[in-house]
């Protein structure tokens, strides 16, 4: 009796403890609740210690990225906040990104700890929530907007579409990048139909259940295949679709493979978005033998989301008009490999 008293009144001191250091963090002048180091308002090349972007406007000197600055022009959606989804968060949050909005509806759990980013004290509390106050505190001049619902109900999925449309770095413009980083095929198909809709471009990742293979997807609506153009490539690797994952948590992951999926799907995004290097239509990543396959995929005329459709028509429309030099000869090719990523979806 008198231990379990002793053990509360440690607990009561822990928290009480706890609760101190977020009032602190919060305090009143203390910026956007950034602990570690006050806001910076102009990005610096300047070569010292104390600057946390010097390593990246680095990236200029070297001939690299013509205009780092940029990034902080950008707002980027993270849908799912999970194994991919945090360090994904977590990289683009050190780069220096403008805005970051999160979608997801899970807590944390002991269960993520085989991960990266989580921490045993965050067991559960909210991701969006968690993550929030993680990032915040390693870079206090990201913007935040969190949700911590479900995208695939009706009513939430109303709210999703209005921030995909809304919610840039500058209130009333699109964001300019929506990344998937969930762990089921419904959450997928929510993204894709809401991007199509709104001819947002986007990137999937994903991880297979067997913890050993992934992938990262660009999509542009109308330019190249969505989400939906490719169930023949469920089909075509003879995939039964009730034993795709929907929901619920997958049966192995690896912090390895997570970590390289959201390296491979953080590299794209800071290429497309800073203009640099080629910019990968799909980047397969086979653990087992160490196989990184490229494709592109051009959508599907029958594809079943009519939105995705009406983008590849106004996208042709929009290649008929350019001058005739600059049209592209684009030699892109629908493959429907039997490959391992197709046979699960999810994280
Ligand atoms: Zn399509």
């Amino acid at each position: 009796m008198a231990e379990s008293v002793e053990r509360l009144q440690q607990r009561v001191q822990e928290l009480e403890r706890e609760l101190a250091q977020e009032r602190n963090r919060r305090a009143p002048g203390s910026g956007e609740g950034g602990g570690g180091r006050v806001r910076i308002e102009k990005m610096s090349s300047e070569v010292v210690d104390s600057n946390p972007y010097s390593r990246l406007m680095a990236l200029k000197r070297m001939g690299i990225v013509s205009d780092y600055e940029k990034i902080r022009t950008f707002a980027v959606a993270i849908v799912g906040v999970g194994g991919v989804g945090s360090v994904t968060a977590e990289m683009l949050t050190r780069c220096g990104i403008g805005k970051l909005l999160l979608f997801d509806y899970d807590k944390v759990e002991l269960a993520n700890m085989n991960r990266l980013f989580f921490q045993p004290h965050q067991a559960g509390l909210s991701k969006v929530q968690a993550a929030e106050h993680t990032l915040r505190n390693i870079n206090p001049d990201v913007l935040f907007e969190v949700h911590n619902y479900n995208i695939t109900t009706v009513e939430n999925f109303q709210h999703f579409m209005d921030r995909i449309s809304n919610g840039g770095l500058e209130e009333g413009k699109p964001v300019d990048l929506v990344l998937s980083c969930v762990d089921n095929f419904e959450a997928r198909m929510t993204i894709n139909t809401a991007c199509n809709e709104l001819g947002q471009t986007w990137m999937e990742s994903g991880v297979s259940e067997n913890a050993v293979s992934g992938h990262i997807q660009l999509i542009i609506p109308g330019e190249s295949a969505c989400f939906a153009c490719a169930p023949p490539l469920v089909v075509a690797a003879n995939i039964d679709e009730k034993t795709l994952k929907r929901e619920g948590v997958c049966a192995a992951s690896l912090p390895t493979t997570m970590g390289v999926v959201a390296g491979i799907l953080v590299q794209n995004v800071l290429k497309f978005l800073l203009n640099f290097g080629t910019v990968s239509f799909y980047l397969g990543y086979n653990a087992m033998q160490d196989f990184f396959p490229t494709m592109s995929m051009k959508p599907n005329p029958q594809c079943d989301d009519r939105n995705c459709r009406k983008q590849q028509e106004e996208y042709k429309k929009k290649v008929a008009a350019l001058p005739k030099q600059e049209v592209m000869q684009e030699e892109e090719e629908i493959i429907h490999e039997d490959n391992e990523w197709a046979r699960r979806f999810c994280h």
